[in-house]
């Protein structure tokens, strides 16, 4: 079913055969061939979810045999990222291969890439992996970052500005979810945190007063056209996503179409094919400033599963098949909440939070990723709730809160 779609502008990849050529750059993956995932993650499990409802196959690559992901997938194969018999066998079941993680070894996707389109790309991913290749792309596209120096050596860290001080300093590599991140003020405080992290490259970034932080998803085709969902109003707590508020007038229109503007710079900055994340801070002074990137789908798009016509994961799918973008509609105002691990737990005692308490609430849509066991802060699903009026899908929103803990926002 993996039928050659229109030929033009294809070019063999190097190392395919002419037969894996046919389903190469600029041709189509019909639905009913299958479509393989880096990654057994939560994001992996959407992208599953949106693949097969569309009519394909998937194939997911992750060791872990209870990973969400390979849990719903019609093929699990449990190997390493770099495992070459692994890496062959997605090769060789899925027409077209997308990863839901940045941290996926970059050469793995190259390898991939000689048999079979790729997308996105290992370039675009090997930079978003690293804060500082990131932070040069960014500055490439004429979008502002966080004033930031870049730590790799005892010089480097002696001769840093002052006027960063105080800032985070951050991994440049394998940071997420606040993780990997210290908070510094003074220059002791700098160099035992940058010893604390095992002297790893980093990047030391301005500590920014922040009035809001906001998000834009794009997707982009091999063809170039370029679709997004409307910018996302994002609450982080403690360096984690809690909630995302997607509605008319969640950030003023002229800041919302500069994110907007910022994002598919970025992407096209990067000859990006798939899905593209750009997050931002919001200063006090209303400016804004580029905070970092996600090559794949992000927790803050989620809420475009139930509060828009085409969910950010079905856009990975056509983006991944070479299937036609269609700019998505946003039907519902839209909030979204994470349902972090520490709700499983009350006074120390584990539970199962009250979902069907939760579940009366009208217009809260459960998404639950399938995780065996809670910790705090791990991300166990999240809850989206859309409604006919901002007003009414605050108020379940914060009747959600209520019910499940979640500190009102
Ligand atoms: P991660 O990769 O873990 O998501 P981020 O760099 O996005 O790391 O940082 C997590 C959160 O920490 C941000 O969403 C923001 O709330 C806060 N933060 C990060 N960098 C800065 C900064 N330079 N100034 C102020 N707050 C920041
Ligand atoms: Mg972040």
């Amino acid at each position: 079913m993996s039928a050659a779609g229109p030929s033009q502008g294809a070019k063999a990849p190097s190392g395919g055969s002419a037969a894996h050529a046919v389903t190469s750059v600029g041709a189509h993956v019909q639905p009913g061939a299958t479509l393989g995932v880096m990654g057994g993650g939560q994001l992996g499990r959407m992208f599953v979810h949106a693949a097969q409802q569309l009519g394909y196959s998937t194939a997911v690559l992750d060791p872990d045999a209870g990973s969400p992901a390979g849990l719903v997938s019609h093929q699990h194969i449990r190997t390493g990222y770099l495992d070459d018999a692994g890496l062959a066998q997605l090769a060789d079941v899925a027409q077209a291969v997308t990863t839901e993680f940045e941290n996926v070894p970059a050469p793995a996707l190259a390898r991939l890439a000689q048999q079979r389109p790729v997308a996105p790309g290992a370039d675009a991913v090997s930079i978003a992996q690293d804060r500082a290749r990131e932070k040069a792309h960014f500055t490439r596209c004429g979008v502002a970052c966080a004033p930031y120096a870049v730590i790799e050596t005892a010089e480097q860290l002696a001769g840093v500005p002052g006027d960063l001080l105080p800032g985070i300093l951050k991994t440049a590599r394998l940071g997420y979810d606040g993780k990997g991140q210290q908070r510094v003020a003074t220059r002791d405080a700098l160099a035992t945190a940058w010893d604390a992290l095992q002297r790893v490259p980093c990047v030391l970034e301005k500590m920014l007063p922040l009035a809001a932080e906001c998000s834009v998803v794009v997707a982009r085709g091999a063809d170039g056209q370029m679709v997004n969902l409307p910018p996302q109003l994002n609450l982080h707590r403690g360096g984690i996503l809690a909630v995302t508020e997607v509605y008319e007038g969640n950030l003023p229109h002229a800041r919302a179409a500069r994110a907007v503007d910022a994002t598919k710079s970025i992407a096209e900055g990067l000859g990006y094919v798939g899905v593209l994340c750009v997050e931002f801070f919001v200063l006090e002074d209303g400016s804004l400033v580029v905070n970092e990137m996600a090559p794949r789908p992000h927790n803050s798009g989620h809420w475009s599963l139930d509060g828009c016509d085409v969910s950010q994961f079905e856009l990975q799918v056509r983006t991944l098949a070479r299937l036609p973008l269609v700019q998505p509609r946003q039907h519902s105002p839209a909030i979204m909440l994470n349902l972090l691990g520490d709700l499983w737990f009350t006074q120390g005692a584990e539970r199962t939070p009250p979902w069907d308490r939760v579940m009366t609430l009208p217009g809260a849509h459960l998404h639950l990723y399938g995780k065996a066991s809670a910790r705090p802060g791990r991300k166990m699903g999240h809850l989206n709730l859309t409604g006919p009026t901002v007003q009414a899908v605050r108020a379940t929103a914060l009747q959600a809160c209520a019910l499940l803990g979640i500190e009102p926002f």
